[in-house]
């Protein structure tokens, strides 16, 4: 029986239970799998809990991510990249660290027939999956990379360390109407990385006229996944735009995880359609 877990604040809407249970229905593992709700500075609590239940691993979000890195025995050449952990392993009572989330976004992209490869890359928003997720832009070829952001300074720093680790040199941005259309004119991915229009959070885009600037080929890409379309991919798709929400990154890297685990490669493309039919068929995404 494989033991595992997801682990964060808050914890009580996580589909990781619907993710990990899927794929383990799928290749016929038996599995338990606990939502824990851990809090900030608790994680030494949960690693006790984890070794002394004979976990085999578990799954970080927020606010975990890079709090768990300084209990890790071990980190894999990807997540100390990023300076992220979404996957814990638990082998022989040693941790085992990687990070998963910007392979399962590059695997999404690529259901849809895009890569970061020679692309020209605009985010909105600069939190700690854009960081991931610039970061891996750059080191998978992006020509180009532009970041929006409230704060800006936010996307400032992300900008100076993409550049310190890889070269590659980003841009950050106001998040301002202007700066958004500017940047949009030669943009082939859009990344909305903020909470606007996110299920149960009052705020969503003022204005979406930015969508009208892009490039016919631009693909435009929400990791909100709650509701399944947003205002943003909804209009996007009338402007006959290709679109992605964010349920593909997340089931993606959960399976990439179940491979981390299970020490086996799996039949990801099946995985994911037989996750994306029970979480279908259970929450309505
Ligand atoms: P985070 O660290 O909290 O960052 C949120 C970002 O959104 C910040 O840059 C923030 O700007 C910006 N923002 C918040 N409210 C805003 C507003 N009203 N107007 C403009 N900008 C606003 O979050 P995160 O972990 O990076 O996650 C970002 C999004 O990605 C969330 O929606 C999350 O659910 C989603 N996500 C999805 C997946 C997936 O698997 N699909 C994985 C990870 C994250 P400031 O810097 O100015 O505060």
């Amino acid at each position: 029986m494989i033991k595992l877990a997801v682990v964060g604040d808050p914890i009580e809407h996580s589909l990781s239970p619907l993710v990990h249970g899927g794929a383990m229905d799928f290749i016929g593992a038996e599995y338990a799998y606990e939502k824990v709700q851990v809090k900030k500075g608790e994680l030494p609590d949960f690693l006790s809990y984890a070794k002394e239940k004979g976990m085999n691993g578990f799954n970080l979000t927020m606010p975990h991510k890079v709090d768990i890195l300084e209990y890790l025995d071990e980190i894999d050449d990807e997540a100390r990249f990023f300076s992220s952990v979404n996957t814990v392993k638990i082998m022989d009572g040693q941790l085992l660290g990687f990070n998963t989330d910007a392979m399962g976004y590059v695997m999404a992209l690529k259901s849809k027939g895009y890569s970061f490869q020679n692309s020209r890359v605009v985010i909105l928003g600069a939190g700690g999956v854009v960081r991931t997720l610039a970061l891996k832009a750059a080191r998978l070829g992006a020509t180009d990379i532009r970041i929006c952001n409230r704060t800006v300074e936010k996307a400032e720093e992300i900008a100076r360390l993409v550049n310190a680790r890889t070269g590659v040199s980003v841009s950050a941005e106001e998040f301002s109407l202007e700066r958004i259309v500017n940047a949009g004119k030669t943009c082939d991915i859009l990344i909305n990385a903020t909470p606007l229009g996110m299920h149960g959070v009052e705020r969503d885009f003022e204005d979406l006229s930015f969508l009208e600037v892009l490039p016919k080929t631009t693909l435009v890409s929400d990791l909100i996944y709650n509701p399944a379309k947003t205002k943003l991919l909804e209009k996007a798709e009338r402007l006959g735009l290709t679109t992605l929400n964010g349920l593909g990154m997340l089931i993606y890297q959960g399976i990439l995880a179940d491979e981390i685990y299970l020490a086996q490669t799996l039949e990801k493309e099946k995985i994911y359609e037989a996750v994306s039919k029970k979480i279908n068929d259970e929450v309505g995404l």
